[in-house]
């Protein structure tokens, strides 16, 4: 499918029908050459034609748009949706597919109460799409090493307004999170964590598991938690906040700077309160936006429906962290 067709207008345009929600995730996902996702077989299965020409009966007697092909290599049949976040959804692919692409647009992301009220859904059935689309949007964990150019920074998030007196965790009772975050200062790539301390010991571990350190360039603040790790990278460039070589040096910290200024701008705006139990999806919707900021917000669409696979995330493990 051209890139062209698919700017949101023409999207909304192209999604009339469930069943063109269908073929448009088919498009995207096989680009003409449907996989069968039971044995991995590629372009050798027949699209089973509904008997009255658009619409097949399911078990419930309700008629159901949904495409299904069957694979004459094992001779099982399948929908574009099995192994992905989608599977046994019973919310429409059209508001899943409109849904998704507000959470690749919009640059503080969508609450699930906006989900719930523009689409007509219960609450409990937008949280748990935000949910799932957040969980296709974490980093790919075949994504290798970052190496290069590494900015370094924590900050704290989070934590219920009403308990907000100051802007750490010494004042007053606060339930904030530390949280980590790495840019590649080349490719604007972001991969940030819930960290459970600043230490020390618990920064270097987050930068040894997703950095080549010996090949790659630390910068950070002048903070001495830095300090022994920063040895072991090819060279480590303490930027001085207070000597005024943060303002000098676009290349410094700031760039994290900007970054958590906008998460916090987003979870206080929108989201308005993250339990510490979920921050880590949205970290992983924030990572997606900033390190694709620069492609468009279909492009960005497209890139996250190739990644919807795989990561089918069940209602149990999701609701198990809720209570409380
Ligand atoms: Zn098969």
């Amino acid at each position: 499918m051209p890139k062209q067709v698919l700017s949101i207008p023409a999207l909304m345009k192209l999604l009339t029908s469930e069943a063109a929600a269908y073929e448009l995730l088919e498009d995207l996902r096989w680009r003409g050459e449907p996989v069968c996702p039971h044995c991995g077989t590629i372009d050798r299965a027949t699209y089973i034609q509904p008997v009255n020409g658009t619409s097949r009966a399911t078990r419930t007697g309700r008629p159901s748009e949904r495409r299904v092909w069957k694979c004459n290599a094992c001779r099982k049949q399948f929908t574009v949706l099995v192994g992905t976040i989608f599977h046994g959804t019973k919310i429409s692919i059209r508001t899943w597919v409109l849904v998704l692409l507000e959470m690749c647009a919009s640059k503080n992301g969508i609450s699930a109460r906006e989900i719930e009220r523009k689409y007509d859904l219960t609450a409990k059935s937008a949280w748990f799409m935000a949910h799932r689309i957040r969980e296709a949007m974490k980093t790919d964990p075949l994504a290798g090493l970052m190496r290069g150019t590494i900015i370094a920074d924590e900050t704290w998030v989070g934590g219920d307004p009403a308990n907000r007196h100051g802007d750490g965790p010494g004042y007053g009772r606060t339930d904030k999170q530390p949280v980590m975050a790495l840019i590649d200062y080349e490719t604007r790539e972001v991969r940030s964590r819930v960290i459970p301390d600043v230490t020390g010991r618990t920064l270097a571990t987050v930068l040894r598991d997703e950095v080549e350190v010996k090949r790659s360039q630390l910068w950070t603040d002048e903070s001495s938690s830095y300090r022994s790790i920063g040895e072991e990278f090819n060279s480590h460039h303490k930027v001085n906040h207070n000597a005024g070589e943060y303002k000098r040096d676009g290349a410094g910290t700031n760039l994290a700077e900007g970054y958590f200024s906008q998460l916090k701008r987003s979870i206080d705006g929108t989201h308005h309160h993250v339990s510490v139990e979920h921050l880590g999806r949205y970290l992983a919707h924030f990572d997606f936006l900033y390190t694709h900021c620069r492609a468009s917000d279909s492009e960005r669409m497209i890139g996250l429906l190739q990644r919807v696979g795989g990561r089918r995330l069940t209602y149990k493990p999701l609701t198990a962290s809720v209570a409380g």
